[in-house]
């Protein structure tokens, strides 16, 4: 049988550059194209620490270099030259999340199997927003929505969508939370807006992520709505604060949600959710969960009672590409029954007329503000099939460990100062001067000197050291993720540290001697 490809590609002036990737064999065209792109990187030479050396302006102009001026070429390289190209760029001048000195953020080194999934489901190019679009594709999500919501305790009414991150899915969940609330005010939010809906808050830790803040200026609430509840000693909101917040709000104010924390972005802090799910029950509020980081610690028999409560959440933000191995983005919310998704729920003509959706002809733009949706999901099922909840559990353990033995380290070495104690897989610390005023300055410093010598990739972040009022100190993270690292480069690690350290130190010394001269 002759496909119409095939003669139009006698056609004379017929271009026709590539294989298509989802044709029968179009694999076969990606796995050369891949082949041209792996002997390209093995040629390449690889910055020996976890970044290139040098200065950000630097680094940038010599990777951005070899692709030549910022202008559409009139002919193409062709995509051998094209991928070799781009390969050499990616791994002589890009960050090597595979370097066990990669410490900075959550971002981790993704799994082979999850990657090899994605360019699959790429080869598709299903859409999951209508049944025509990708049924395949929406099964799958179904079943990675369904497996992550029995792993996380929510009961057989659970649902769940993807998102494109945790961030956007802290975005959906308070959408879903602000007009639940408004509804029962009788308030149509979708319609009418909120002006309707008095004093509108939005409760949660001092600590919770910025991107709660950014999802209520979205969402029309403002970042004023955002409420900051106190957290304890181990940076975990206090509920008995929380509760006396509530029950002071008066009838002026709309509490729409409590945002708790399953392992904040710093410490790994995961609030007492049985407490506030208490609380919130009581006083009828939605409670939203961010488990963004922490979500991953089910995996692990070891660290999966921590997360106990969160089967008591209205919704969960899950992100898969953190304790999870997934190249970004693999995020999920879920929610503790269908009817949460009410609210995005459309009739589109040209997408999903009624008489085909009353056919069965469903698609997913009923739960997600995209229309157009790639096949996230068959990477995420692809891992969870491949490696099954002891194998990503262990992964979670190894991580763990390091962060414990991180901990161990820091604890033993005089100059170095544990913020907080470990949680999942981030360990908080600082390097102590003998002139405590020159801390700030000295921790900083000492993270883009190692940076800019691409030695070791650590984090950053501040935090108040004693009580609530205290100033926020320069702190230096260590996150974890890599389970292929060692305690050995652990403790290489926190060498580089302490010899940073000790060089700004003395830089330091020496500008204030010049200062004192001059
Ligand atoms: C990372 C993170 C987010 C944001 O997720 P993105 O995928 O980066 O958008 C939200 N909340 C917490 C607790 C996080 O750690």
């Amino acid at each position: 049988m002759i496909r119409t490809s095939d003669a139009a590609r006698r056609t004379p002036g017929y271009y026709f550059p590539t294989p298509l990737a989802g044709a029968p064999d179009g694999l076969a065209a990606v796995c050369a194209a891949l082949g041209h792109a792996l002997g390209a990187t093995r040629a390449a030479r690889r910055p020996e620490g976890p970044l290139p050396a040098g200065d950000p302006t630097a680094v940038l102009a010599a990777a951005g270099a070899p692709l030549g001026p910022a202008q559409l070429p009139t002919e193409g390289i062709g995509p051998e030259g094209a991928l070799r190209l781009l390969a050499r760029v990616l791994v002589e001048h890009g960050v090597d999340l595979t370097h066990p000195h990669a410490a900075a953020h959550l971002q981790p080194p993704p799994l082979a199997v999850a990657v090899a999934a994605d360019a699959l489901a790429d080869a598709g190019n299903a859409s999951v927003d209508t049944y025509d679009s990708g049924p395949s594709a929406i099964a799958v999500e179904r079943w990675v929505v369904d497996v992550l919501a029995r792993l996380a305790g929510l009961g057989p009414a659970a649902d769940g969508v993807l998102t494109p991150g945790g961030s956007l899915s802290n975005l959906l969940g308070l959408l879903l939370a602000r007009d639940a609330a408004a509804a029962r005010r009788g308030v149509d939010a979708r319609r009418h807006g909120i002006a309707a809906l008095p004093g509108p808050v939005v409760l949660c830790s001092e600590l919770v992520h910025f991107s709660v803040h950014r999802a209520c200026a979205a969402l029309g609430l403002g970042e004023f709505a955002v409420r900051a509840i106190p957290v304890d000693g181990r940076r975990r909101m206090r509920p008995e604060a929380l509760a006396g917040v509530l029950r002071n709000l008066g009838p002026e104010r709309t509490p729409l949600a409590v945002v708790a924390t399953a392992g904040n972005t710093d410490f790994g802090a995961i609030d007492p959710l049985p407490q506030l799910a208490e609380v919130t029950r009581e006083h009828g509020v939605w409670l939203h969960v961010d488990a963004a980081y922490g979500f991953g610690a089910l995996f692990s028999e070891h660290l999966a009672p921590r997360l106990a409560g969160l089967e008591l959440a209205d919704s969960i933000t899950v992100d898969l590409h953190k304790l999870g191995w997934q190249p970004a983005a693999a995020s999920v919310l879920l929610t503790a029954g269908a009817a949460a998704f009410a609210p995005l729920g459309r009739e589109v003509a040209y997408l999903n007329p009624a008489d085909d959706t009353d056919a069965g002809y469903e698609g997913l733009l009923g739960r997600s503000l995209q229309t157009t949706r790639r096949a996230d999901a068959v990477k995420i099922a692809a891992t969870l099939l491949a490696h099954g909840r002891r194998g990503l559990g262990r992964l979670v353990d190894t991580c763990h460990g390091l962060a414990t033995h991180a901990q161990q380290r820091i604890a033993a070495e005089p100059e170095l100062e544990l913020v907080c104690p470990v949680e999942l897989t981030t360990v908080v610390f600082r390097y102590r001067t003998p002139y405590p005023a020159m801390d700030d300055e000295v921790n900083a410093r000492l993270r883009r000197r190692l940076a800019e010598s691409g030695r070791a990739l650590v984090g950053r972040t501040a935090t108040r050291l004693a009580g609530p009022g205290s100033p926020r100190r320069v702190c230096l993270k260590f996150t974890l993720l890599n389970p292929a690292a060692t305690q050995r480069d652990v403790d290489a690690l926190v060498d580089a540290v302490l010899d940073a350290g000790r060089e700004c130190l003395t830089e330091l010394d020496r500008e204030l001697d010049e200062e004192g001269a001059a």
